[in-house]
């Protein structure tokens, strides 16, 4: 006859160490791997501060993640030391684990001695649902989904760059997007401005815009602002965002914005395409150049792709707006190595992507400064625009 659960459970709690309480708190103290293995619902009401989540479900196909050398010594725990005793065998005798405890009483015995819980904020089973491929990623996680969902990210444009951005941004789950476009939906954008469709031509492109989003992910909150951005409204458009989206196509914007996002020490995804080629790099003020530091001058006018109308191959704007999303998520999640300080360039016809270096600028007119010494007199300062134009002609 086999043994009852209750016996064998016993058998295997005469096998493996367990570590009370106090002594689990300690080891956290000191920075030591303590693994939740109870259901992502009890993980929700409440866990012990500075704990990781591996539901005992999914012990098997996680906990390398949690985990990866299998000397490191780790403590489980559940809600009353059953289940981590389970899971303390799987790692030990299944696994190969060498160092791994379960910690006596649970959760429960922990909060009758009245330590401290950490509550993470809520999210819905919905939600848990709709971002559960962000949640199975140990640099995402739900603390890091939650870091998304509370980000604001401007985006300048709703065109080329700015379609596929905040098409993925939002269903990434970046909780509020701000968009600025005065412009309406003509047919020859759509070669390309995959956000909007035929049937919103002749729409504005931040209605439109709106519209896809909230069909996408009714979790973002759009901001729409209606205007062309200029010196008159950037500083009161810009405080309050975490990160802008650059999808400007003129370089006297691209100034502005530069001048305006320094003094505010807001970090900007920049990118610009012409024809075949993209460009990208993130100005985060302070930590790197400016955009300013890059191009002290703009380039010659008859290279000035806001001229007139430049052709570019549709997928362009798709490839590097995607890039521009990828990087605004790894400043908000703060992981991997944001392209400061760098300018990649993309060639699409020959399939190559390259990179130069970019310094600050010691003589920078802009980041070189104290931000509060920046005066909105000087925001922006460029040469005539149509002037500018006109010789390249
Ligand atoms: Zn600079």
């Amino acid at each position: 006859m086999s043994p009852s659960g209750a016996e064998l459970l016993r058998q295997i709690k005469d096998r493996i160490d367990e570590v009370d309480p106090a002594a689990v708190r300690e080891r956290l103290q000191s920075g030591a791997l303590v693994i939740d293995v109870r259901q992502d619902e009890e993980w929700a009401a409440g866990h012990l501060p500075g704990a990781r989540h591996v539901p005992k479900s999914h012990i098997e196909s996680r906990i390398e993640g949690a985990a990866p050398d299998k000397a490191t010594p780790v403590v489980l725990y559940c809600a009353s030391g059953q289940r981590s005793a389970w899971a303390t065998r799987t790692l030990i005798e299944d696994l190969g684990y060498q160092n791994v405890a379960s910690m006596t009483g649970g959760f429960t015995l922990w909060k009758d001695r009245g330590y401290e819980v950490e509550v993470p904020r809520f999210m819905s089973a919905e939600q848990r649902d709709r971002y559960s491929r962000h949640l199975l990623l140990d640099e995402v996680g739900i603390d890091g989904q939650q870091k998304l969902l509370d980000a604001k990210v401007l985006l300048l444009g709703a065109g080329g760059l700015g379609s596929p951005a905040a098409l993925y941004l939002a269903a990434a789950g970046v909780g509020t997007l701000g968009i600025v476009d005065d412009d309406v939906v003509d047919l020859s954008n759509l070669q390309r401005q995959v956000i909007h469709n035929s049937e919103r031509v002749g729409v504005a492109k931040v209605d439109s815009a709106e519209e896809a989003i909230r069909a996408l992910n009714p979790d973002v909150k759009v901001e729409k602002h209606k205007l062309r951005l200029g010196p008159d409204n950037i500083m009161q458009i810009l405080p309050g965002y975490d990160i802008v989206v650059d999808g400007l196509d003129n370089f006297p914007s691209r100034y502005l914005l530069n001048d305006a996002s320094v003094r505010l020490r807001i970090p900007v995804v920049s990118a610009a395409i012409l024809g075949f080629d993209g460009q990208l790099s993130v100005f985060k003020p302070y930590e790197g150049p400016c955009y300013r530091c890059l191009f002290p001058v703009p380039p010659p006018a008859e290279l000035a792709p806001s001229c007139g109308a430049n052709g570019v191959l549709g997928v362009l704007p798709g490839t590097m707006g995607l890039l521009q999303a990828t990087e605004v998520i790894k400043l908000i999640l703060d992981i991997g190595n944001p392209v400061i300080g760098r300018l990649l360039m993309y060639d699409a016809l020959a399939a190559s992507m390259t990179e130069v270096k970019i310094r600050r600028d010691p003589q920078c007119p802009i980041c070189s400064r104290d931000p509060d010494e920046i005066r909105d007199d000087e925001l922006g300062v460029f040469p005539d625009y149509e002037a500018f134009c006109a010789g390249a002609h």
